[in-house]
C-alpha cells in the first residue's frame, strides 16, 4: 500500500528537532525539518485536503499553514516565508478587510482544497524562529492533538542509537556515596549500545537522572530520545513513550526535567522519577520512579533508550546497598518567603501589590521579596511558575511614556503600559527587578529605497527600515493614497514590506505614501512622500 503521507520537502529529510523533545520551557509540538540554511524551497501537501486553518503571527509559527486530510489528521507548516500563488489571494482579502498583516481565520472545506504533493507555500524564517527551517506537525483534527510525524509515516532515516551523555543519582530521603545532594556518575562506553557506571554506594530513598539525545543518520543537531524506561532488578519504574502529546501537557516539561540543572547549566537532565505530589501526564511512574535501598543488597538500574526507528541503547547502574557516614549534607533552601502550593498569598508595599494564587508553583517555593527605593525586587532564580501571579503598581505622577518594566539577566523589558486607572497591572510568570521606567524616544524609519519624489515603476516593493530603541514597535500603519495598504513586518530584520503586486489599482502616476510607527510606551513616527510610478 502506498504510504498515506508524503514529506512536506523535496529534499531528503534531515531534523534539527524532534518531536516532544525538551525546550526551554516546553515539549516540541512537531519536528522541525532543515532547509539547506536558506529560505524558499517548495513546501508540498503531505496528502490530500483542504485548508483549514490560516495564521500569521509577529511571534510563535509566524506564517502557517493548517490542511486537514481525508483520514481525520491535521498537518501544520509553520514559519513560511509565503503562501502558494493559490492561497494568497485568500490572505490578502483578510488581510485588506481587517487591515492588518496579522491574521487567523478559518477557511471554508470547500474554499482551498490541494491534491497530495501540491505546493502550499514556500519555506522561511518567521515567527519566533531562529534560522530557517519548516515546523512541521502532524494532529488529530478532531482534538487538535499533536502526534509523532515519524510514527504517522513521515520517513526520516535513522539507524543510529540513543546516546547518554550524563548520569546523575538523586538522594531523594537517603544516601548515595555519602552525599545527600546530587552527584553526578562516571560512565563508561562498553559497545555501541551499552554503558555502565560505576557501582554506587547507597540506602534510602534514591532515583537518577540523565541527558541524553538522539541524532538521525543526515542529522547534526542533539534531538530528543523516543523512549525511556527504566527497571530496577527487571521491575518497570519510569516509561515516557513521546508518540502524542496534548498542549497542555506542554507545560509540563519543568516536572520531567531537573529545572534548577537546567538554570544553572542549560543542560536538560530528565529526572526518571517525580519529585512532586501533582501528576507529570503522558509519563509513568512507578512508586513515582523512587526505589528504596536496603543495607547488604546489591541491586541493578536499567535504562533503556529508544529512538523512533527502534535503535535501542542501555545503561547499567550497579547498586551496592550501605549504609555508610555522610559527608556532604543538604543545602539549605533559597532565602525568602516559602510559598506553599495549596492556598493564596498577598505581598503589599505602598506602591505595589503582588498576588500568588494557589497551585501557582508545582511545590513550595521560597521567593524572596522586598522594595529597594522605587524598584520591586521579586526573587529566586530557579523559581517554575505553573499560573502566572497577578502584580499591581500605583504611581501617582504620571509622565509622558511611561512603562512598567522587568530586569532580567541585566535587561530590562517591556512589560504594560498604564491602565484606564492610571496604574500599571500584569499577569507574569517572569520574576526579577521591577520598576516604572520612561521612553521618549520615538521609533526611527529609514526609506531603504530613498523613494521620495522618484519614479519607481521598475521598483517590485517598497522597503522600510525601523527600529525602536527602548520598548520595540508595538503597531504601524501604511497609507498608498489615503487607502490602507499591506506592509508586512519582519521582527528579526525589523523591516517593513510592500509589495505593488497586492491587490492596489494605481491609476494616477504621482503617489503619496504615509507610514506612522507607534511603540510600546505610545510614541509615534510619522514618515510621508510622494512618488511616481505608472503600472
Ligand atoms: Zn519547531
Amino acid at each position: 500500500m502506498a504510504q498515506y503521507y508524503q514529506p512536506p520537502v523535496d529534499i531528503p529529510i534531515q531534523l534539527s528537532g524532534t518531536f516532544a523533545e525538551l525546550r526551554g520551557t516546553h515539549f516540541h509540538a512537531g519536528i522541525d525539518i532543515r532547509t539547506q540554511s536558506k529560505e524558499g524551497l517548495p513546501l508540498r501537501a503531505v496528502a490530500d485536503g483542504y485548508v483549514s486553518r490560516i495564521k500569521i503571527q509577529q511571534g510563535g509559527y509566524g506564517k502557517a499553514l493548517y490542511i486537514n486530510h481525508t483520514n481525520g489528521t491535521t498537518s501544520v507548516y509553520a514559519h513560511l516565508q509565503r503562501y502558494s500563488d493559490k492561497i494568497v489571494p485568500f490572505v490578502r482579502k483578510k488581510q485588506y478587510a481587517n487591515k492588518s498583516y496579522h491574521v487567523h481565520f478559518y477557511p471554508e472545506p470547500t474554499e482551498i482544497a490541494v491534491k497530495k504533493g501540491e505546493i502550499i507555500g514556500f519555506s522561511g524564517n518567521t515567527g519566533s524562529s531562529y534560522g530557517p527551517h519548516l515546523h512541521f506537525e502532524l494532529r488529530n483534527s478532531a482534538n487538535q492533538i499533536p502526534f509523532n510525524p515519524i510514527l504517522g509515516g513521515i520517513d526520516v532515516k535513522d539507524t543510529r542509537r540513543p546516546i547518554i551523555r550524563e548520569v546523575f543519582a538523586y538522594p531523594i530521603n537517603g544516601v548515595i556515596n555519602q552525599s545527600e545532594e546530587k552527584i553526578q556518575l562516571n560512565i563508561t562506553q562498553k559497545n555501541d549500545s551499552l554503558f555502565v557506571t560505576n557501582p554506587v554506594v547507597a540506602h534510602g530513598k534514591i532515583s537518577f537522572g540523565i541527558q541524553h539525545f538522539d541524532r538521525q543518520d543526515n542529522s547534526y543537531n542533539k534531538n530528543g530520545t523516543f523512549e525511556i524506561s527504566a527497571n530496577l532488578n527487571g521491575k518497570q519504574r519510569f516509561l515516557a513513550r513521546f508518540d502524542t502529546l496534548s498542549f497542555d501537557d506542554t507545560k509540563h516539561m519543568h516536572k520531567l526535567v531537573d529545572y534548577k540543572h537546567y538554570v544553572d547549566t542549560k543542560k536538560k537532565v530528565m529526572r526518571l522519577f517525580n519529585p512532586f505530589e501533582v501528576a507529570v501526564p503522558f509519563v509513568e511512574f512507578f512508586e513515582n520512579g523512587l526505589i528504596d535501598i536496603h543495607e547488604g543488597i546489591r541491586y541493578t538500574y536499567n535504562v533503556t533508550l529508544r529512538d523512533a526507528a527502534g535503535n535501542s541503547t542501555h545503561l547499567i547502574i550497579p547498586i551496592i546497598g550501605k549504609k555508610e557516614e555522610v559527608w556532604v549534607q543538604k543545602k539549605q533552601p533559597n532565602k525568602g518567603k516559602m510559598i506553599q502550593t495549596d492556598r493564596d498569598y498577598l505581598f503589599e508595599f505602598d506602591a505595589a501589590e503582588i498576588y500568588f494564587n494557589a497551585n501557582t508553583f508545582s511545590e513550595s517555593t521560597p521567593i524572596d521579596i522586598s522594595m529597594d527605593k522605587d524598584t520591586l525586587c521579586i526573587e529566586n532564580p530557579y523559581a517554575y511558575f505553573n499560573k502566572p501571579y497577578k502584580l499591581t503598581v500605583k504611581k501617582t505622577d504620571t509622565l509622558k511614556g511611561e512603562y512598567l518594566a522587568l530586569k532580567q539577566a541585566n535587561r530590562w523589558g517591556f512589560v504594560t503600559k498604564r491602565n484606564a486607572k492610571g496604574n500599571f497591572t500584569a499577569k507574569l510568570k517572569n520574576i526579577g527587578r521591577i520598576a516604572v521606567l520612561q521612553d521618549t524616544i520615538a521609533p526611527t524609519i529609514i526609506d531603504q529605497k530613498n523613494i521620495s519624489n522618484r519614479w519607481i515603476s521598475l521598483e517590485k516593493d517598497i522597503r522600510f527600515s525601523v527600529k525602536d530603541l527602548e520598548t520595540g514597535i508595538d503597531r504601524y500603519e501604511g497609507y498608498l493614497n489615503d487607502n490602507w495598504i499591506l506592509f508586512e513586518y519582519e521582527h528579526k530584520k525589523g523591516e517593513l514590506t510592500f509589495r505593488f503586486k497586492d491587490p492596489i489599482k494605481l491609476s494616477q502616476v504621482k503617489h503619496k505614501l504615509k507610514l506612522i510607527i507607534w511603540d510600546k510606551a505610545g510614541n509615534n513616527t510619522t514618515f510621508e512622500t510622494t512618488f511616481y510610478r505608472k503600472e
